[in-house]
């Protein structure tokens, strides 16, 4: 039975049985399911077609007997020279001094490795004696640890899958098989181990990489159903007349992004379900417009509001505009740290007996003190900078509220499939219409004067700027101290009428804000600011941006920082100040002055950076796949998210005897109740 311990294989004992375990295989199944991590292709091309820093395959005859040198405490280097088509080619192999026994001259052998066209020269990755020809042209490679050899282990898992290949059975419904031409789950382990040639493998990964995506969405889906069901009904009647009127008053008409987010918010509202929702939009897409229009709906429905926001300033901004925008509609509170004594009293009791309808604040505004009367709709704003704890506070404060978290930072459409699975998505991805585009430029630090005087220019005409201080990620202190000497270099060449302000974490939160507070007020007409600029400040009067050393920065975080400018009616700047070395600093530079659509940069930085490093490695929902590259297959990913949606809201695997084994595949491996909170 696949169920059955490695060890009944003939040639595993215990030590093997160890080291497999320690990569997490313990069964016949487990070990077939465990699958190359690459594939070295044997093909072997004319020297003239190598391409420069390819990896590539060459295979010649060992010119003389390597020689090793030791450098380091455990590093080697083995050098040698083969003959391939008449040429001397320099071959390197690092840190593997066991094989000079193994290479002799005169012998033939197969190299691969990465390709240095101008030195004629290989960096040797793996090598194989002999030529070519007499090897399997697609050979795998496994992970390995402990005594693992991939000699070792191939020999393992042929014996595994002669003895029992023929037990492994298909999980996905035919309908699936046939409909993406994919081969069936015991073809398909056979080709992934013992590969004949490059066709099949292809198919065969494809058709893993599906089982991967598809059982990743069906988990999620699943989850998020759960959750949906086991809390109760909260469906709010709202006026759509009330509505309507409400946003006809509005000064421009809603874009399609905006109603269809909106759209789909007025139905999780209507719903019995409890909204579980993420709002994404850049910078100014009008995500707050929407979201009033939700707060006024479910106070059409007799219920309250709340607007939580990471920072006092941003409250007190919110709360003016939304005081506007309702007029007498809604009576709209404040509450912050810095509403005190009888006032906050009254507030506090205003909630309470349901005489306020809408309150925004910060996390003061899910303390205990605070009980709403009615709380049916709370919406997070800048939801990363909260805790998992806060957000769920809030949420408990009332009788299952629904929940709208928004956020400017726009994740890729790749990622939020994966990393919000539990969690509705809506996007607003274009920008209201005759929006001025921000004008990006590149400049290298020598022209740092040059820019000094065009930051001159804009600030006589009444304008502001920002000024983003390098940045040291090793050390705070540091980091710090380049903000203070900026901040007084900058003093020191503007005329006095000038006035410069200072900004970073380590300043008291007080003094942040009233930092901020002069800034926006324009006391303050250029700001010398560590990364940490308060998120979602509105500024509309500055119109610089400037940031010291770009290309330290993800383009997500430039484009956040970006985004601080651009909201007025005014001309913004953003200039870059980098000397990138690497080309994929070049080329950050390079689309951050092309682009301004978040979106898209976010797609950009994803393939530039990796998923891992995206959300920071820690935090990262990002799942690992075995086969599966989100980047890379997101098509495949699309297909069986749908796919997934399809399976769940038909309920087929209750139904539909095709996904039994999907099903029973699903009991077993995951255990949904405990993931519930
Ligand atoms: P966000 O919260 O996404 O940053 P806001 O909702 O604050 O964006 O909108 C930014 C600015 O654009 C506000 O001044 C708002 O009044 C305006 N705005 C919002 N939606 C539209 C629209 N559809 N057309 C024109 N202006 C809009
Ligand atoms: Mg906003």
């Amino acid at each position: 039975m696949l169920s059955e311990p490695v060890t009944q294989l003939k040639g595993v004992g215990e030590k093997a049985a160890e080291d497999l375990a320690s990569l997490n295989i313990h069964t016949i199944a487990d070990l077939l399911d465990y699958f190359p991590y690459r594939y070295d292709v044997y093909e072997i091309r004319p020297l003239s077609e190598l391409i420069h820093e390819d990896k590539v395959t060459i295979e010649g005859r060992v010119v003389h007997d390597p020689t090793l040198t030791f450098y380091g405490r455990k590093k080697s280097r083995l050098n040698f020279t083969i003959e391939v088509e008449g040429v001397a080619v320099k071959a390197v192999m690092f840190n593997r001094a066991f094989a000079k026994k193994q290479i002799q001259a005169d012998q033939m052998i197969t190299l691969i490795g990465k390709w240095d066209a101008h030195r004629l020269q290989i960096t040797v990755s793996s090598y194989k004696l002999g030529a070519a020809e007499d090897q399997e042209k697609v050979n795998p490679v496994y992970s390995l640890k402990g005594d693992l050899t991939n000699i070792k282990l191939k020999k393992m898992i042929k014996a595994a899958l002669t003895e029992y290949g023929s037990q492994i059975i298909e999980l996905l419904p035919d309908r699936y098989l046939e409909a993406y031409k994919i081969p069936n789950r015991k073809d398909a382990v056979f080709t992934m181990h013992l590969p004949k040639e490059r066709m099949s493998l292809k198919h065969a990964r494809r058709r893993f990489t599906y089982e991967e995506f598809l059982i990743f969405q069906l988990k999620m889906q699943l989850l998020r159903k759960i959750k949906r069901e086991s809390t109760q009904g909260n469906s709010q009647h709202y006026d759509s007349n009330k509505i309507e009127e409400f946003i006809n008053e509005f000064p421009f008409s809603l874009t399609n992004a905006q109603k269809k987010s909106l759209d789909q918010i007025l139905t999780d509202l209507k719903s019995p379900y409890r909204m579980n929702r993420l709002l994404q939009g850049d910078v100014g897409s009008g995500k707050t417009a929407v979201a009033a229009i939700g707060l006024y709906a479910s106070i059409t429905a007799g219920k309250q509001g709340a607007l939580m926001v990471p920072t006092e300033i941003l409250a007190e901004q919110h709360y003016q505009s939304l005081t506007e925008l309702f007029g007498d509609r809604a009576r709209v509170v404040l509450l912050t740290g810095s509403v005190k004594g009888k006032k906050r009293k009254q507030i506090v009791a205003a909630v309470q007996a349901h005489e306020a309808d809408i309150v925004v604040g910060t996390h003061a505004l899910i303390q205990d003190e605070v009980i709403f009367s009615d709380l049916g709709f709370a919406i997070v704003d800048e939801q990363h900078r909260f805790g998992v704890e806060q957000r769920r506070t809030l949420r408990d404060k009332g009788l299952n509220p629904d929940v709208l978290f928004m956020t400017a930072t726009p994740i890729p459409r790749t990622l939020a499939i994966t990393a919000f699975g539990d969690m509705d998505v809506s996007v607003i991805d274009e920008m209201p219409l005759g929006r001025k585009e921000i004008e990006t430029l590149w400049a290298k630090e020598n022209t740092f004067e040059r820019i000094l005087d065009f930051i001159e220019k804009r600030v006589s005409e009444g304008e502001q700027a920002y000024v983003i201080s390098p940045l040291i990620e090793e050390s705070d202190k540091l980091d710090i101290q380049n903000a203070v000497d900026l901040f007084q270099q900058l003093q020191d060449y503007f005329p006095p009428e000038v006035k410069v302000g200072l900004m970073h974490g380590r300043l008291p939160s007080v003094e942040k804000e009233e930092v901020m507070k002069q800034f926006a007020a324009n006391e303050l007409q250029v700001l010398v600011s560590t990364t940490v600029v308060e998120v979602g400040v509105n500024v509309p009067n500055a119109t610089v941006m400037v940031i010291y050393d770009a290309e330290r920065f993800g383009l997500s975080q430039l484009h956040q920082l970006r985004g601080r400018v651009g909201r007025g009616e005014k001309q913004s700047y953003c200039i870059l100040i980098a000397e990138p070395k690497g080309e994929v600093g070049k080329e950050r530079m390079r689309i951050m002055t092309e682009t301004t659509n978040g979106f898209e940069l976010s797609e950009q930085d994803l393939k530039l950076r990796g998923p891992g490093d995206f959300f920071g490695k820690k935090q990262s929902g990002v799942p690992e796949f075995k086969v599966a590259d989100m980047i890379h297959d997101y098509r495949a990913l699309e297909t069986a998210r749908s796919d997934a949606q399809e399976i769940i809201e038909n309920s087929l695997l209750e139904n539909d005897e095709q996904f039994y084994r999907l099903r029973q595949y699903l009991e077993q491996e995951f255990s949904f109740a405990d993931k519930l909170d």
